[in-house]
């Protein structure tokens, strides 16, 4: 099995040793991260500059940094090695529960493999007092051995609690957020802003952050498509639009409006052609 390493830490994070000592017990590991740390940058690639791919000395490892985000380590590794089986993620130093999906470059990078058509699994843990995840690495190698030998699960969020009881598949929890803009100033006098985000008080049960709050391992499985299916049943009864004569077209006039979206969409890429 060919498992890539990545992170938003940074390369020299020890959540990223860790896991890649742990996930050279289940094949053949490479590391590809971030040459500095990239937490918080979510799915963003770098469109507008290029990138580097440099080797790096760590120990006993196969290592790569890169100039980028998250993503762009994922998408560089997948290029430079044939065949990856699956992209781990982390171990983020601090929890990605509930809404910290949106945010979190760590979750990104397993996203990223998941859109490649690989596996990706992003693991996250309470910031250690050991530094190097020590007291996690029997739960980091067990939860490797539930999602590893389970080819069916493209994308999956692991969050740790401090001192783990065990393992629970969960949902994520939605309910509880509270983002706040929180104003100082500049040493002379000018307005600057902190963007804080602090999960408010209890969760649904069967949630991430109510399992973790318990001191449960949270498994959440995730997917790509993010549609609300309800709300589109919905949408389609109570205000039928063209749906239907679009769905009975055979063949557009011409195909020309589908050839004019890929046009729009290759603009970008042919810049770099
Ligand atoms: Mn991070």
């Amino acid at each position: 099995m060919r498992i890539l390493v990545s992170n938003d830490d940074g390369i020299y994070s020890p959540g990223i040793a860790a896991l890649a000592a742990a996930a050279s017990e289940f094949g053949k590991v490479r590391v590809v991260a971030p040459d500095v740390e990239q937490s918080s940058m979510s799915h963003a690639i770098t469109a507008s500059r290029p990138l580097s791919y440099r080797s790096v000395k760590l120990p006993g490892l196969e290592a790569y940094r890169v100039n980028g985000t998250p993503a762009d380590c994922v998408a560089l590794g997948a290029y430079h090695w044939d065949r990856v089986d699956v992209v781990l993620s982390g171990v983020n130093e601090g929890l990605n529960l509930g809404n910290s999906i949106w945010h979190s470059g760590t979750l990104a990078a397993a996203k990223q493999a998941a859109l490649l058509g690989l596996r990706g699994i992003a693991l996250s843990a309470p910031p250690s007092d050991d530094g190097d995840a020590e007291s996690l690495k029997p739960w980091i190698r067990r939860a490797l051995e539930t999602l590893l030998s389970d080819a069916t699960l493209p994308l999956v969020n692991v969050n740790f609690p401090r001192r783990p009881r065990g393992f629970v598949w969960t949902r994520v929890s939605v309910r509880r957020y509270d983002g706040r803009v929180v104003p100082m100033k500049d040493p002379i006098g000018r307005p600057l802003y902190w963007f804080t985000i602090k999960a408010l008080e209890g969760a649904e049960p069967g949630t991430d952050r109510w399992a973790v709050e318990r001191g449960w391992i949270s498994l959440t499985p995730l997917r790509l498509d993010l549609t609300d299916e309800t709300a589109l049943a919905e949408c389609r009864s109570k205000q039928p639009l063209d749906d239907e004569a679009a769905a009975a077209e055979k063949r557009p006039p011409e195909a020309e409006a589908e050839r004019a979206v890929r046009e729009d969409e290759a603009e970008t890429a042919k810049t770099f052609a």
